[in-house]
């Protein structure tokens, strides 16, 4: 296991104070360099900073960031899901560095598809069956993980394969993150 033990903190931004969104992060007592390129591997929209020492990914409306000693969560609802969002984030560590035999280390930086470019592979037609009230929102969702290509019904329908697949490579697939 790589992280064994780390200290908690949770709070609300410094420059929103009595924001009822929280930040956390988890001080650890190990450096998790090494691990980083391993990440990039298998998180699908994570973007690496190599001279930073950095990995950045966004799941579910959270922005998540990995440095050499801390792993930090933004925009978390309330301090029961911080902290779960952190152990749910040092478990996935540890998974990963213990699979790392397994995995080709990625060094590259990936950048994150904007949301035009998800909105073209869209059927633009601003039907609303996603519960969306366009399909660009629906796009800018996508991106940032808060929706699944499962929600819009009509990428299944036949006409629509081939950008179906085009956004499967394309978007961001947050999986679960288990504890
Ligand atoms: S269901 Fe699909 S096509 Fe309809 S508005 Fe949502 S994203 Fe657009």
């Amino acid at each position: 296991m790589l992280i064994e033990d780390y200290e908690l903190e949770v709070s609300t931004p410094p420059c929103e104070p009595g924001a009822e969104r929280f930040s956390a992060i988890a001080h650890l007592k190990v450096d998790i360099s090494e691990v980083l390129p391993y990440l990039n591997a298998t998180l699908r929209g994570a973007v690496y900073h190599k001279q930073a020492n950095a990995l950045t990914w966004t799941k579910g409306g959270h922005t998540i960031a990995f440095h050499a000693s801390e792993i930090a969560a933004s925009n978390v609802e309330d301090k029961d899901e911080a902290v779960k969002e952190l152990e749910g984030l040092i478990a996935l560590v540890n998974r990963t560095w213990e699979r790392r035999e397994k995995i080709t280390p990625d060094f590259e930086a990936h950048q994150r598809p904007t949301p035009m470019a998800v909105f073209k592979l869209l059927p633009q037609t601003n039907c609303k069956q996603c519960g969306e009230p366009t399909c660009y929102t629906f796009a800018l969702k996508l991106t940032v993980s808060q929706r699944k290509l499962e929600d819009c019904p009509v990428l299944f329908e036949p006409a629509y394969a081939d950008q179906l697949e085009a956004l499967r490579g394309l978007i961001i697939d947050a999986p679960a993150i288990g504890r």
